[in-house]
């Protein structure tokens, strides 16, 4: 098969839909990023990549951050963790409070708000400096010491962020937030405000499409591990549009309100697409649109 050509067409098509959705703008500093941009990249586990578009150029990954904090703890913590969090996907938008207040200060699961805020809080209470760690982290998964935080970004979103702020307070009010609510949002709001391009991107998802291993073949998670953190993605990697997603393209991946959508076949391929106008469940449209295209035109998906 010519992944370029898959590629290529796949392009023409998606930039010329008129309906490109809705840049986020709770976020205030999210607002300023061009609706035109629009990249997709591909790794084959073989090694042979593929890219179109804007797959170079740096964006907020957001939630797809969710992915890489939950893998840095599970490599530290083990299944301890899901003592203080749930796997069930919860239907309802990443920032919905109602149910953690009806269900005792147990999140879900991860990748919604309240879950990734009780990862955040075990990676502070693991690293001396959480930011520092997780940079690093993120470095050595991709050899790319050019990989850093937008602080304007994460400032933007600590001025805003009054539901995050009511997530963290109630957690604390369960005992489910072992740090302070300054501390652990100071650290999540930096996570979600790093940028990384498609390419980059996928090649730090490596290790899900290849049993634990990393681009440099070291063993990061467990078999075990890496085949609940896809099931994770597959059941809960888009909010309240898990199913969708699943219906649609067929593969595990994570969103992310920067525009960013990663996905990934197990033994196979990782693809990251970029397209920042959202969709109104939160997910990129175009992005959806082209990996529906892809794993319809290349038929491989998990399905
Ligand atoms: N930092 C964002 C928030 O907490 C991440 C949300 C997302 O990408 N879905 O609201």
């Amino acid at each position: 098969m010519n992944f370029q050509t898959v590629l290529n067409d796949i392009y023409n098509h998606v930039v010329s839909v008129k309906d490109k959705g809705t840049i986020a703008s709770y976020i205030p500093e999210l607002a300023h990023v061009d609706i035109n941009n629009f990249g997709l990249h591909l790794k084959i586990k073989n090694g042979e990549e593929y890219g179109v578009g804007h797959y170079n150029k740096p964006f907020s990954i957001q939630s797809i951050s969710k992915v890489l904090a939950l893998a840095l703890a599970a490599s530290q913590k083990g299944s301890t963790i899901l003592n203080r969090l749930g796997v069930e996907p919860s239907g309802h938008p990443f920032n919905q409070l109602a149910l953690l207040e009806i269900e005792n200060g147990i999140p879900r699961n991860p990748f919604i708000n309240s879950g990734a805020i009780v990862v955040a809080d075990i990676l502070v209470t693991l690293f001396e400096n959480p930011v520092e760690s997780f940079l690093n982290y993120i470095r050595d998964l991709t050899g790319d010491k050019n990989i850093n935080y937008n602080p304007n970004i994460a400032k933007s979103e600590k001025e805003s962020g009054y539901r995050n702020y009511a997530t963290a307070n109630l957690l604390k009010s369960f005992g489910n937030l072992h740090n302070s609510v300054e501390e652990v949002l100071d650290y999540y709001f930096m996570q979600c405000a790093l940028e990384m391009t498609c390419e980059q991107i996928t090649k730090s998802f490596h290790l899900f499409a290849n049993k634990g291993k990393c681009l440099f073949e070291k063993t990061r998670l467990t078999e075990q591990q890496v085949k609940r953190i896809n099931a994770i993605m597959l059941t809960c990697g888009f909010y309240d549009e898990a199913g969708e997603f699943a219906f649609e393209v067929g593969l595990p991946g994570k969103s992310g309100v920067g525009g960013g959508i990663v996905a990934l076949l197990p033994d196979n391929y990782v693809i990251t697409t970029w397209a920042p106008g959202l969709n109104e469940k939160g997910n990129s449209k175009l992005g959806m649109l082209a990996l529906e295209q892809f794993t319809t035109k290349t038929q491989l998906s998990i399905f």
